[in-house]
């Protein structure tokens, strides 16, 4: 942090990105480094994979962020012309796709700042820590060594977002630093009402529909009633006039199930079906998601993706996990 801090005294071009599909960590952290930076006096831009679900479309200089997959040229301009390169809540390049490439070709000091386990070792600096909450905690931690001052309230807001998120509202990676950096963050005016609001009371009545279909017609039980999973076909999500993050949460009431030590939302996109991996206790999913679907993450949530027919998905998924039967049931 110390050589960061004497790097980032004079002025740069700065980009700041981060991971595929993101959620509210990956945005809210990359955002409030972006604002603390753009105060500080840089030239900064941010540039995410894929779009974001509309319930973070609110947070300070949202729509300051650029969309790769329909704005490459730019930046790759940008990518190109950076001396620093932020890379956020993300443990390998291959993890953005394309814009990946990019940022490996280009000659920027790059900068890991992220929580997930086992991180590659593409970058000339990292903040990484596997205990903390979120991405967003560690961004805290680095803001607040170089000036606590500079935190606005609009930094609070969304580096509150991204912790908010990532521990599924002060449920999960809780420690007692977590309750201290939200206290300093509360301290800097965060409107916690406001938020709650826009990020979990914003739903779609499509979205609650799909939520209705998939826990009454979708949701099975495997592994002597150890596992719960729900695999949503591309037509079943277009019947409900899907929207990207429509289905953000619904892993969870899989794995809220009395027993229920894991729990997985299979989803097939336009390219790939896409797994979302929960356990609860001993169980790594990472471990497992790296094994089999070419994923990670943390212990408890993971993601991976095969390229293949959701039938044949749904077939690998049953067939592996039938051999952790026995690890399952605690
Ligand atoms: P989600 O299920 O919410 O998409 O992701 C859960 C966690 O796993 C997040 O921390 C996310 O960054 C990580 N993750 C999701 N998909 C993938 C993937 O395909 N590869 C890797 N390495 N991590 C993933
Ligand atoms: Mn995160």
């Amino acid at each position: 942090m110390k050589e960061l801090k004497n790097l980032i005294s004079n002025k740069h071009k700065i980009v700041i990105t981060t991971h595929v599909n993101p959620d509210g960590d990956a945005i809210g952290s990359s955002l409030a480094l972006y604002n603390y930076l753009i105060n500080m006096g840089h030239e900064v831009n941010v540039i995410v994979p894929n779009d974001f679900p509309d319930f973070l479309k609110w947070m300070h200089n949202v729509d300051e962020i650029l969309n790769f997959s329909n704005s490459k040229e730019e930046s790759a301009d940008l990518i190109s012309e950076a001396s620093i390169i932020f890379c956020l809540d993300f443990n390998n390049l291959e993890r953005i796709n394309s814009l990946g490439d990019l940022i490996s070709d280009s000659s920027a000091k790059k900068v890991l700042i992220d929580h997930h386990l086992e991180p590659d070792e593409f970058y000339d600096f990292k903040i990484h820590d596997i205990n903390v909450s979120a991405t967003a905690e560690l961004v805290y931690d680095f803001l607040f060594y170089i000036d606590p001052k500079l935190i606005d309230k609009k930094i609070a807001e969304a580096l509150y977002t991204g912790i908010l998120t990532d521990t599924g509202s002060f449920k999960f990676s809780i420690t007692p630093k977590v309750h201290t950096v939200i206290a300093s963050l509360l301290d800097k005016g965060v409107d916690t009402n406001y938020i709650n609001k826009k990020i979990y009371d914003s739903n779609s009545f499509d979205k609650l529909k799909l939520l209705g279909y998939a826990l009454s017609e979708k949701l099975e039980l495997t592994s002597n009633g150890n596992v719960a999973y729900i695999a949503l076909s591309r037509q079943e999500l277009l019947d409900h006039n899907f929207k990207k993050g429509d289905t953000e949460g619904l892993v969870n009431y899989a794995l809220s199930i009395e027993n229920v030590n894991m729990a997985v939302l299979i989803i097939e996109t336009k390219e790939r079906i896409k797994f979302s991996f929960r356990s609860s206790g001993k169980f790594s999913v990472n471990q497992f998601a790296r094994k089999y679907f070419n994923g990670g993450g943390h212990k408890n949530a993971a993601g991976g993706s095969l390229e293949d027919k959701l039938s044949v998905a749904l077939k690998k998924f049953l067939e592996n996990i039938s051999n952790y039967s026995k690890e399952l049931n605690y």
